[in-house]
């Protein structure tokens, strides 16, 4: 048989490069196909994973488990621990299945990389055969570099190359790889292989149970499934945007009102930034989890505008769009070619020295837990620093698993230079609320807001929350939404409520003064290791 190991960032059956040369390679020898997915709690723990995003690759997997039995192929589930030992244990079950050539995309984190290194040690000597292809992005990291043969740290002159390249290739960067071919469906009833068809996909993993109400919750406002995040893409391609895009509510739920004229794509380049409407298309669930294929994305903008060449350009709602999907690019060509940033080091060194309100967290600590937080982090988790705009989006990201990217820059801007707490403590709470959870990205998204990634904010340039707040929720609904104790205030007092209204309303007072905050984090981020 053929083994296709499936893995968290891989949830689909179609246009997956692995999976389809596994595949073919099976049809070619005329031997069942077989799709292992090993579960690893240890992995789970080790990288921040949030209970949501476990929750979501469960219910991901038994949709898939459905669809590839009516192929014919078995989907192998197994838990497996300790990690150390998860090498020898693929490679274990996938001769143990009589296999000889096992298939896989790449991950691209250092502890995966390592891994599969390991697997690829201990296969050559089993005398089993590894591929590993990519798939994460449109264009692959080792293959832009600038001049220098050294890869891009600024993002526009990326994004420019990329682009060319892309457009110069586009049959390959853009294939869409073919569904898998059925197995024979005797496979059914042979002794090796009924039981895999027979087991089930397990409902939770121990230590990442979600309560009644959140996986209920998870369940309304993300489903899973491949046919799910093609509706949602071709929704956001083409249907106008709801008024409201606030409340539990799944990017699926017709809008009470379509009222406005705004196609959300073609308007994506002058609304994105907007949280108050329902502006950004919210695939990153589906993207990270990789139910939905990055490649597809951008198929159909081309599709949309009938052309046979992307449009990445500043000018165009498409053209933003596209871009935001190359950051994605960006972010995890940083992550393959400086590992450091993926062992919780700053990109620029200069910065390692920033002086912190509170602990580094160390590596493998115990997950965060409210009560060993200091007061000020315990407020900007829990949305009660009395910066409205912080709050909302806080307790938006607590309840839903998701939250604007705008909002993600305002509250990370804030916890790392107002309230002066180590990025890596923020860039943790996140991974463990996030459903959309993905190292690269939320890395690349911390380190901008700290000022220590690449191409970042400037240390200088902070980000004042109030005027921050009108821009971005400029009807003043995002908050009222997740604010209630703010709901009746309206226009400057709602994105800053002075001290008596915020008494009287039973909202909390601003944590910090912004100005005297201000001060403090540019005297830090000046002169690194002076308090
Ligand atoms: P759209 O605006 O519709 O964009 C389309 C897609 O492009 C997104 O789904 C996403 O895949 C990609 N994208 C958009 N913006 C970015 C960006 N800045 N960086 C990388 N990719 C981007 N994104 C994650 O997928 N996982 C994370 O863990 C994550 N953490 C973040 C943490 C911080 C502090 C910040 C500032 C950003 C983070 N992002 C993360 C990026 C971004 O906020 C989300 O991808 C975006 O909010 C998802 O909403 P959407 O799908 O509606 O995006």
């Amino acid at each position: 048989s053929i083994v296709y190991w499936m893995r968290m960032g891989d949830l689909r059956i179609s246009d997956n490069r692995a999976l389809a040369m596994a595949s073919a390679q099976a049809e070619r020898e005329g031997i069942p196909l077989i799709v292992l997915f090993v579960l690893s709690p240890q992995d789970y723990i080790a990288h921040d994973r949030s209970a949501r995003r476990i929750d979501f690759t469960l219910r991901s997997l038994a949709q898939i488990k459905t669809e590839l039995a009516v192929l014919h192929i078995p989907l192998r589930i197994v838990t497996h621990t300790p990690r150390r030992t998860l090498p020898s244990c693929v490679v274990e079950l996938t001769t143990g299945l009589g296999c000889t050539r096992l298939y896989a995309n790449i991950e691209y984190e250092v502890d995966e990389l390592r891994r599969d290194i390991k697997i690829c040690e201990i296969a050559k000597r089993d005398g089993l055969k590894p591929t590993f292809v990519h798939n994460k992005c449109i264009v692959e990291p080792g293959i832009i570099f600038t001049k220098e043969h050294k890869t891009y740290t600024v993002y526009s002159p990326y994004q420019r190359n990329w682009l060319t390249v892309l457009n110069a290739n586009i049959p390959y960067y853009l294939e869409d790889c073919p569904r898998p071919h059925a197995n024979l469906d005797s496979i059914h009833t042979s002794n090796e292989f009924a039981p895999l068809f027979m087991t089930p996909v397990p409902q939770a993993i121990p230590g990442f149970e979600l309560d009644d109400a959140d996986m209920r919750r998870m369940e309304e406002v993300w489903p899973a499934g491949e046919n799910v995040a093609h509706e949602i893409l071709q929704r956001f391609l083409h249907s106008k945007s709801r008024q409201s895009q606030l409340g539990a509510v799944n990017p699926l739920t017709p809008g009470a009102e379509e009222s406005t004229k705004a196609n959300r794509l073609i308007n994506y380049d002058r609304d994105r930034d907007r949280a108050d409407r329902d502006t950004t298309s919210r695939l990153s669930v589906y993207l990270s989890a990789g139910v939905l294929s990055v490649r597809a994305c951008v198929r159909a903008t081309m599709d949309l505008l009938k052309t046979d060449k992307v449009d990445g350009g500043r000018t165009s709602g498409v053209g933003r769009w596209v871009q935001e999907l190359a950051w994605r690019d960006f972010y995890t060509c940083i992550l393959a070619g400086f590992p450091r940033v993926s062992m919780g080091r700053p990109f620029l060194e200069k910065f390692s020295a920033v002086v912190w309100e509170d602990h580094q967290v160390p590596v493998g600590a115990a997950r965060s837990g409210v009560d060993q937080d200091a007061e000020a982090l315990k407020r900007w988790k829990e949305g009660q620093t009395g910066v409205p705009i912080v709050d909302a989006a806080m307790r938006c990201l607590n309840e839903m698993g998701w939250v604007h990217n705008r909002m993600r820059m305002i509250t990370a801007m804030f916890l790392t230079k107002d309230l002066m707490i180590d990025w890596r403590v923020g860039e943790r709470y996140f991974m463990e609320q996030l459903i959309d959870g993905d190292l690269a990205s939320n890395n690349g998204g911390w380190q901008w807001s700290a000022s220590t990634g690449v191409d970042p904010c400037p240390y200088f340039r902070i980000f004042n929350p109030y005027t921050q707040s009108l821009k971005a929720d400029p009807t003043g609904e995002f908050i009222r939404h997740w604010v209630p104790e703010l709901r009746k205030l309206k226009g400057p007092d709602l994105h800053n409520p002075p001290a008596s209204v915020a008494d009287k309303l039973g909202y909390a007072r601003a944590v910090v003064r912004h100005d005297e905050a201000r001060h403090r984090a540019l005297r830090r981020f000046k002169n690194p290791g002076e308090a």
